[in-house]
């Protein structure tokens, strides 16, 4: 039997093991540091307070345990990996594996350019810093309902530094629910503020000029306030500095101005980018290592012309498919082709039920039919994560 190991149980490691485990003759096992699977492309509804927890998390052990006796989790930190020998060292243990599929994804960039960006912002890379955010956020609405004092003006403004896909989705999210929560505090006279920064000429940089103009309206209408082409110096505990000497007061800093490689990553001895991203051969294979892979956020994947493609979920789980359909094909002794990566669509979530979308380049979409389409997608994609946890459950009663 052929081992397979899968480091990181993000979009990208659950879809290569969906594919590799319904072949018997492999035994997969999956490794994550955390117990869960954190759906992040719906963290937007979990930091503005929409969605709950559950939405986010899937049990990565309940999951596991839904496929066939051939799928294993164990839950630790992957720490190196030892190409010679085919081991990989975890926290408290090794294995040893015939395949390894890194699939580690990314962790936030924070630039070392802006001072005072790591300590003073919240990131949402993952589940612990977007709940400490909700926790705070929604404290601060609290106080607010008692009549506490909050700040000097008795205001409240939340900075989103980033305006790429995850910031124009958490702004616009946000600035939905304080339309909300205006509502009830309407009679205490709370300014609710979101400002989103990016050093770009536009939001949304790259992505298609339709979602782009779309977006950007959409955003005002909810009361963003936009600042484009805004270099950030400086974050303090309650201010932003910008290059050209203005400042902008905060109550919270949510930072997504961008990501690089997991940690993992920087330990491998293989070429890598600036930001910390394997470099894979066309076959997604570690260069001078046909037997380990990567995969996801954590690779530098290319489309057809030749130019990087953003980091997101979808590139992952094609990412995933094709790397496992190649490790069958291998088995099987058959020929594999180079990996030709291309984006299908993109979905931005507008805040409530308002969301606006390009599919295979012709289709535009907006409004509530766009976002019951990204609905639809979500579902789906959770749907057979629920399906397999309710029959890993199963097994064990
Ligand atoms: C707020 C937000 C909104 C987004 N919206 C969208 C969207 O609408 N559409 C879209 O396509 N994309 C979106 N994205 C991007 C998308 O979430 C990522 O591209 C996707 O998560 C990448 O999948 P991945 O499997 O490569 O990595 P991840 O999903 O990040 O998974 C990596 C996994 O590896 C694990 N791991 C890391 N290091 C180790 C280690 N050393 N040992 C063991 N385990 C480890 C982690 O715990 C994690 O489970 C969004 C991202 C954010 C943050």
């Amino acid at each position: 039997m052929k081992k397979i190991c899968i480091i990181g149980a993000g979009y990208a490691g659950l879809r290569a093991l969906e594919q590799l485990a319904k072949n018997p003759a492999f035994h997969i096992t999956l490794i994550d540091k955390n117990p869960y699977h954190y759906m992040q492309t719906e963290a937007y509804g979990y930091i503005a307070g929409r969605f709950d927890i559950s939405d986010i998390a899937i049990d990565l052990e309940g999951y596991a345990n839904g496929f066939e006796e051939n799928v294993t989790f164990v839950k630790q930190k992957a720490l190196s990996i030892d190409p010679e020998q085919k081991t990989i060292q975890l926290s408290d243990m090794s294995l040893h594996y015939d395949y390894a599929v890194i699939a580690v994804g990314g962790m936030t960039n924070f630039f070392s350019f802006i001072k005072g960006s790591r300590e003073f912002t919240q990131g949402v890379k993952n589940i612990e810093r977007a709940f400490e955010f909700r926790q705070a956020f929604e404290k601060r609405i609290y106080l607010k309902l008692e009549e506490k004092k909050l700040n000097r003006k008795g205001d409240l403004h939340i900075a989103i530094a980033g305006a790429g896909l995850s910031g124009v989705e958490i702004a616009a999210e946000m600035a939905h629910m304080l339309q909300s929560y205006h509502k009830i505090l309407s009679q205490k006279s709370m300014q609710l503020k979101i400002s989103l920064i990016d050093a770009a000429g536009t939001i949304l940089p790259g992505m298609d000029p339709y979602i782009i103009k779309n977006t950007e309206k959409r955003l005002r209408e909810l009361g963003v306030e936009i600042l484009t082409e805004a270099f950030i110096k400086e974050i303090t505990h309650r201010e932003i500095l910008f290059q050209d000497e203005t400042t902008l007061s905060f109550d919270f800093v949510i930072y997504t101005a961008g990501i690089k490689g997991a940690l993992f990553v920087q330990e491998l001895a293989t070429e890598k980018n600036r930001l910390n991203q394997i470099i894979p051969d066309d076959y997604l294979r570690l260069q001078n290592y046909p037997d380990i892979y990567a995969i996801g956020d954590c690779a530098e994947i290319k489309d057809q012309n030749g130019d990087i493609l953003p980091p997101t979920a979808q590139i992952a789980e094609k990412s995933a498919e094709y790397v496992a359909k190649n490790i069958i094909r291998i088995e099987s002794k058959e020929s594999i082709q180079p990996f030709h990566a291309s984006v299908d669509g993109v979905f931005v979530a507008l805040g409530g039920h308002y969301a606006i979308g390009v599919l295979f380049k012709v289709i535009k979409v907006k409004g509530y039919s766009a976002y019951m389409l990204k609905k639809i997608i979500t579902r789906f994609y959770r749907l057979g994560l629920e399906l397999k946890v309710n029959a890993g459950y199963k097994k064990r009663i």
